[in-house]
């Protein structure tokens, strides 16, 4: 008989879980249902009670960690709490979100419970296979292991998040003496300029190409009408920002315009996949390496000048035939009212 247990830590602002963790946890409800099995949920975090709300009518049984030594994320705290819970839960199946925090530890634990580990995982079937993409998103593999406790860490995206119903679960606390360590946390410095334009959550991703920065129809460079363009979008859409590898080369802290871009923001074969219902590229070629981080956006629409782009070649559901600058600019207009 299977165990599964769902490992999951409250988010950044210290008391809620996050998208990626409900996820995980309507991952956990619906195996658990498909062959009855019991599920148990253990959270991590300085204070857990408002995370635990998210939980109601999930699982009969919340474990948790918790205290000031846990509020950040630190391997050797974290190793410690998780490694602590999963022997209190004793699971064969463990289900958790790829978060930062965990990705960074979740081998040690699983290590350190006599287990295996997968990452990656986008799919769990009832029979207990779970999928996963290689090679850039471009093989699709299914995982079967004897191992236990199996640990999966699940990408985010992948499954609806869960809503709570009912009253809060009470939470059974796990005591765990924090291990001494030389790591404080000073605060965060973020590789981002100012703006923060990265969304997962995002239902649209906005991808600005190279084209943003090249000589227009009166021979002439307009980088700043290109970012007053891109930021208005992004803020009046609550769009996510991707780019091409062309843009970010030239971007962020190697040249003066477009600052707000990093090569965190380069969608492709060398940069992300993220996971969006919708994507609009703009002055984008729409060249292989790049497609290759579309392969999760369910509908895709360009902007290009040039009707011969990769995009008109059979890779986007739309194309556009127009300068982006003027669509852009009347996007944004309308978007305005
Ligand atoms: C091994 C390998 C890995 C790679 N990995 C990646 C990767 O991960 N991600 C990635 O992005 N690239 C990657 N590349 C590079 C990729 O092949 C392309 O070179 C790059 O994506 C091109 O960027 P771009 O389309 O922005 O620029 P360009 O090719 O310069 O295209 C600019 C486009 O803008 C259009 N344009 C210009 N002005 C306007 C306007 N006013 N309105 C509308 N359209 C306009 C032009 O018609 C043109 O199509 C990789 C390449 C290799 C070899």
């Amino acid at each position: 008989m299977e165990k599964i247990f769902v490992l999951t830590h409250v988010d950044e602002s210290g008391t809620a879980l996050a998208k990626a963790s409900l996820e995980a946890v309507s991952a956990a409800v619906e195996l658990a249902k498909s062959f009855s099995a019991e599920l148990t949920i253990g959270l991590l975090g300085a204070d857990v009670a408002q995370a635990a709300a998210q939980l109601a009518g999930a699982a009969p049984k919340v474990l948790a960690v918790t205290g000031q030594a846990f509020a950040q994320p630190r391997y050797a705290t974290d190793a410690a709490a998780c490694e602590a819970l999963v022997k209190a839960a004793a699971p064969t199946i463990v289900l958790a979100p790829s978060t930062a925090r965990f990705a960074r530890v979740m081998a040690g634990v699983a290590h350190r419970a006599g287990g295996a580990i997968d990452t990656h995982i986008t799919a769990v079937s009832p029979s207990l296979e779970a999928t996963r993409w290689f090679y850039r998103q471009r093989i699709e593999a299914v995982v079967k292991r004897e191992r236990r406790p199996w640990f999966l860490l699940l990408d985010a995206g992948t499954h609806a998040a869960y809503s709570a119903t009912g009253a809060a679960p009470a939470v059974e606390a796990v005591a765990v003496a924090a291990p001494a360590s030389r790591t404080t946390v000073a605060g965060t410095r973020s590789p981002q300029q100012g703006e923060q334009t990265i969304r997962p959550n995002a239902k649209l991703l906005f991808v600005a190409g190279a084209g943003w920065t090249k000589k227009q129809s009166d021979g002439q460079v307009h980088a700043a009408d290109a970012e007053k363009l891109i930021l208005g979008f992004l803020h009046a859409a609550d769009a996510s920002l991707g780019s091409s590898k062309s843009l970010v080369d030239q971007s962020g802290e190697n040249q003066a315009t477009l600052k707000f871009m990093t090569h965190l923001n380069q969608i492709g074969q060398t940069g992300a996949t993220p996971r969006h219902a919708k994507g609009l590229s703009t002055c984008c070629h729409g060249e292989e390496p790049h497609v290759v981080g579309w392969r999760f956006v369910n509908e895709r629409r360009a902007i290009n000048l040039d009707a011969n782009c990769g995009w008109a070649r059979g890779k986007a559901d739309v194309v556009y035939l127009a300068d982006a600058f003027q669509v852009m600019a009347k996007v944004n207009e309308l978007l305005e009212k």
